[in-house]
């Protein structure tokens, strides 16, 4: 009787870029139960088993209650007072940056909470506490598609609306399972009444690959050459738009001279995709009317993915498969806040999708925060990666991490958590204790999570949704936000923030900060209208608004204007160069990480805390091997074996299927061993990290 609801709002789910929109379901103002929002415009009713699962991890034994210090490395924790605590992190980061300068403390932070509180970090930590570098987990996920998209189209700008799902009668995925990483993408697909074709290119046979009309195994990190060899055909076989080339874009003679330097012998060859098949793919794309190409992590994370995703690009440029509905060069995002991030954190870009390097950006922001511009650094911190260098160098003595679990996620972990052992001062700011992050932890912040806080996230097709409070924190658990104006006051740039006094204020400063820009929502004034709407796309300013209650939908490129001085959209590109840990006898094997299931998030951080979502997914790590591998060492069955790279060993169970070629092996990322295994290598443009190739071998135990 007492979970019989009284009231239900709606707001956005705290997993995935998707964005779908949940029911709550409230008893005197808390939450009691969830279902999907039939009306919002993103899931069409529908919600994954995380969505369903949301509430769950909120009521896990071991959220952080209090703050806690740990006196001693590798001893216990204690609680502690907020007030000790934030004595704590101003002296001993206030001492770090007096011993070795300012830029001795840096942060590392997350997709994973609201753009307020984003921007609040971030801007607390460069303007107010004199930090210069500072990143988020995003470098994970999404970093490479915005260096394509700012140098391809002049702006950090994904073109579509997921109704461009339904609305395409080719649709290829590249690097993307789509299936279970973004399941209610897929429903949308589902729904296309044009009997499309789907177009899978990916390495591993996914579940997204099964369910498609073609699919393209290409051996890994052969994607660059290959989409060179498909331009390359597009063009001879006459497939290209040439109105639409010389009207909107600018560098296609230069990129046709770059093509002819690769042979379709070669793309074959290094692909492993057969001229005929190549030529199949090649009429499919060329003979569809609206083609959109979707792109994710197979893509970004990889040695030289910047390129690989602006290969993708082009296709969609020479084909004009780009601003009409259905079609689309569309990177799909991974957490539910990435694009937030992207436009509000404060790291790559200056706030509202500004450059630090811009001595006009500068003077605008400063202007809107009514700050001295002087507070804005001239130029972007490090990247994540040259962060934890920083550290092995003696560099960076005291780090700050938020909401992210770094020792879990990043690549070749060993040397992530030795770094963390070498800081003067580690602090987490998390829900949880027991990350593996936390468990490094000088001190931990405890923070409320996703449904007990308010402000926005921002989907991948640019949707800004609302979250609400609709559940009291633990114990003395604070918001990001509320934390943030601690730290703050006790730092002694309280004043700086002064306007910033609610999610909402601040979610009002950050529209006045990307007025001008592509991303310009200053249509939007509050959090009514976004609650009114159901979630509003970027970008909304005041003259949109009507339009938008008629048409909820907005594709980015529809006047073939895209942001660069002269309206062009710009083909780029360069030569394929090898990976940078190859295969040898020793270790012959290729190892794939990635998403193992849509029932498990991440490094499972909340996810393990249902147990209806722990009983969808294996417990224990398991590594794909093909049956003929399988065979030539002997193993059988679901026994163990262990998986060697030139930095780690770790067991795993073998799941011997024909889902990975041969000579390939697949482990989820979701175990915290994995990362073990991977290789340090990153893109060069984009500072992404390559998780997608390393090499192993597999022996029986
Ligand atoms: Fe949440 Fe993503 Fe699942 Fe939708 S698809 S319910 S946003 S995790």
């Amino acid at each position: 009787k007492d979970l019989i609801p009284d009231a239900t709002t709606s707001m956005v789910c705290g997993f995935c870029s998707t964005g779908c929109g949940l029911n709550i379901h409230l008893k005197n103002g808390e939450a009691v139960s969830l279902t999907p929002d039939t009306e919002y415009p993103v899931n069409i009713g529908m919600a994954c088993p995380k969505g369903w699962e949301a509430l769950t991890p909120l009521q896990a034994d071991d959220r952080a209650t209090s703050p806690m210090i740990r006196d001693q490395r590798g001893g216990v924790l204690r609680k502690t007072t907020w007030q000790e605590a934030m004595n704590l992190f101003c002296n001993k980061f206030k001492a770090i940056q007096k011993k070795h300068g300012n830029e001795s403390v840096a942060f590392l932070s997350t997709g994973q909470i609201v753009a307020e509180e984003m921007a609040f970090l971030g801007a607390l930590a460069k303007f107010g506490m004199g930090m210069k570098h500072g990143d988020g987990n995003t470098r994970q996920c999404m970093a490479t598609a915005v260096v394509s998209y700012k140098q391809s189209f002049g702006f950090d700008a994904p073109p579509y609306t997921y109704q461009d799902f339904e609305e395409s009668d080719v649709i290829v995925l590249i690097g993307s399972n789509l299936c279970i990483a973004h399941p209610i993408m897929w429903q949308r697909i589902e729904r296309n009444p044009h009997q499309p074709e789907i177009v899978v290119i990916d390495p591993r046979k996914t579940e997204t690959a099964v369910a498609a009309t073609q699919h393209y195994p290409i051996m890994p990190k052969s994607d660059l050459l290959f989409f060179y060899g498909i331009a390359k055909l597009l063009i001879e076989k006459g497939y290209v738009d040439p109105e639409f080339i010389s009207k909107h874009t600018e560098g296609y003679d230069a990129f046709r001279a770059h093509l002819s330097k690769f042979s379709l012998e070669e793309v074959c060859l290094v692909s492993g995709v057969a001229l005929t098949e190549i030529e199949k793919l090649v009429d499919t794309i060329g003979q569809g009317k609206r083609v959109s190409f979707w792109w994710t992590m197979g893509v970004n994370q990889g040695h030289e993915a910047v390129r690989t995703s602006q290969a993708i690009i082009n296709l969609a440029l020479i084909t004009g498969n780009i601003g009409r509905p259905g079609t689309g060069a569309n990177s799909i995002t991974g957490q539910c806040n990435a694009m937030g991030s992207r436009l509000f954190s404060n790291t790559t870009n200056l706030l509202g999708g500004h450059e630090f390097s811009n001595p006009e950006h500068r003077a605008k922001v400063a202007a809107v925060l009514g700050m001295d511009e002087a507070l804005i650094p001239e130029e972007t911190g490090w990247a994540y990666d040259q962060i934890i260098e920083g550290i092995h160098e003696g560099k960076i003595k005291g780090l700050w991490v938020i909401a992210t679990n770094g020792a879990h996620s990043w690549i070749h972990q060993d040397k992530y958590r030795e770094a963390m052992e070498k800081l003067e001062f580690l602090v987490v700011q998390d829900m949880y204790t027991t990350t593996e992050t936390a468990e490094c932890a000088d001190l931990i912040l405890p923070v409320a999570a996703w449904a007990e806080k308010d402000g926005v996230f921002i989907n991948s097709e640019r949707r800004i949704g609302l979250v609400k409070k609709v559940s009291k924190a633990p114990g003395e658990a604070l918001s990001d936000f509320s934390i943030f104006r601690l730290i703050a006051h006790h730092w002694g740039c309280g004043e700086l923030f002064s306007q910033w006094s609610s999610p909402e204020e601040v979610f009002r400063i950050l529209t006045k900060l990307s007025q001008g820009q592509p991303c310009d929502i200053s249509g939007i004034e509050g959090y009514q209208l976004l609650d009114e709407l159901g979630g509003i796309q970027w970008p909304c300013r005041k003259e949109d608004v009507s339009m938008l209650k008629l048409d909820n939908q907005r594709r980015l490129f529809d006047d073939g204007k895209f942001y660069h001085q002269n309206g062009k959209a710009k083909f780029i590109f360069s030569d394929p160069v090898e990976v940078a840990e190859q295969t040898d006898e020793k270790f012959p094997h290729i190892l794939l990480t990635g998403r193992g299931s849509s029932a498990q998030w991440h490094t499972q951080t909340r996810t393990k805390k249902s147990a209806v979502l722990r009983k969808l997914y294996p417990q224990n790590i398991y590594v794909e091997i093909h049956p003929e591998d399988a065979a030539k060492l002997g193993i059988e069955g679901e026994e163990n074996v262990l998986i060697s790279s030139r930095r780690a060993r770790v067991e795993a169970s073998a799941y011997v299927t024909p889902t990975v070629q041969p000579g390939q092996l697949f482990m989820p990322m979701h175990y915290a061993k994995a990362n073990k295994l991977t290789y340090a290598s990153f893109d060069p443009y984009s500072r992404q990290p390559s998780y997608k190739y390393c090499a192993v071998k597999v022996e029986r135990l």
